[in-house]
């Protein structure tokens, strides 16, 4: 049985071995991407208080350039043999046009899976059924039940949600709720669960934001009765991440007596079968991931990292106008942002 301690440690040395991908697998410089998530947009239609790209918000609205942003991702794809491509804002119901455009180039390509990651507020029945033959999933943000929901994402945002989620299933979409769960919202997690499976959701991912907003063992508290009594045929994912590494500790606790498997798209994760069919499955990432299995674009075209992003900080490491060769030729850049933030 691995210890916490242990179980990081091994995340650290796939690290190290994943890092001789940019030395030169097929005598190249790039290494094998496997996703890439893209801001089509700056532009939401929510002021939740925690949202990490919300300076945005004083910027005059800009979409992606649907040219240019399919022809980069064209270039990878015959590169790399892409997994996925994932939509995830600012919020893509902003930018409809560009949006399916997008998609629609991407579906050409043939990549496995496609999907966007959206609030659900303003997801009418056109553009469910448009969205059904484009994507293989899509993610929808909750902040709890009603009441904290509401207190973060604004009054009358549930309903709309819940509708939004509601035509996604009616179309036939794969729904995975992404719900971040804080102290107002931990107590009512079996409540919250209970709701979306009633709705038709068979997959919901649990995740805290950092600076956390909960203690990590009312966290664990409220993930251990979920797991005791999980509504059935339900795949509950958890994410602990270098971001917060109490949490990423205390789940692999947790989970370590179980065999860590990886994603297509590289992410390591555990997975384990609970009562009433469900699945639970622990994410364990200890360092940001970008450049090494995915790539973050945002709405300007700049390659990006999630965690710099969060701390409002410019350092992108490349643009979509530029070669692959010329990009992952800055790898002691890409190398040194990445060191800022592993455990
Ligand atoms: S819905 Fe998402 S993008 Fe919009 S304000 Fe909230 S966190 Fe930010």
């Amino acid at each position: 049985m691995m210890t916490s301690a242990q179980k990081i440690k091994a995340l650290k040395k796939g690290r190290c071995d994943m890092a001789v991908g940019f030395e030169g697998s097929a005598g190249s410089l790039i290494p094998r991407i496997k996703s890439i998530s893209l801001f089509i947009n700056n532009m939401c239609n929510l002021r939740c208080p925690y949202c990490y790209v919300s300076a945005l918000n004083k910027e005059v609205p800009v979409e992606i350039k649907v040219d240019d942003i399919i022809k980069f991702i064209n270039v990878v794809h015959e590169k790399c043999e892409l997994e996925s491509v994932v939509i995830v804002g600012r919020e893509p119901l902003l930018s409809p046009k560009v949006m399916l455009e997008v998609l629609q180039e991407i579906q050409k390509m043939g990549i496995p899976k496609v999907g966007i990651i959206t609030n659900g507020t303003l997801i009418t029945k056109k553009i469910a059924k448009k969205l059904a033959g484009l994507v293989s999933f899509v993610d929808v943000s909750f902040d709890g039940l009603k009441e904290a929901h509401e207190k973060t994402r604004g009054r009358g945002s549930f309903a709309k949600t819940v509708a939004g989620t509601k035509r996604l299933l009616d179309a036939g979409i794969d729904v995975f709720v992404l719900h971040k769960v804080d102290s107002a919202s931990a107590p009512q997690l079996n409540e919250f669960a209970e709701f979306m499976w009633n709705m038709g959701v068979k997959n919901i991912h649990i995740f805290t934001l950092y600076p956390r907003d909960i203690k990590a063992d009312v966290f664990m508290d409220a993930i251990k009765e979920l797991v005791d009594s999980p509504p059935s045929e339900m795949l509950i994912s958890i994410k602990g991440d270098y971001f917060d590494k109490e949490i990423l500790s205390a789940l692999s606790d947790y989970i370590c007596n179980e065999k860590m498997v990886e994603s297509v798209e590289g992410i390591s994760f555990i997975e384990k079968s609970i009562k009433h069919n469900s699945i639970l499955r622990v994410m364990l990432e200890n360092e940001p991931a970008e450049f090494r299995r995915g790539l973050r674009i945002d709405c300007f075209g700049r390659l990006v990292f999630c965690a710099d992003q969060a701390r409002s900080l410019k350092r992108p490491v490349g643009n979509i106008s530029e070669s692959l060769e010329e990009i992952f030729s800055r790898t002691s850049l890409i190398h040194k942002i990445i060191d800022d933030y592993v455990i």
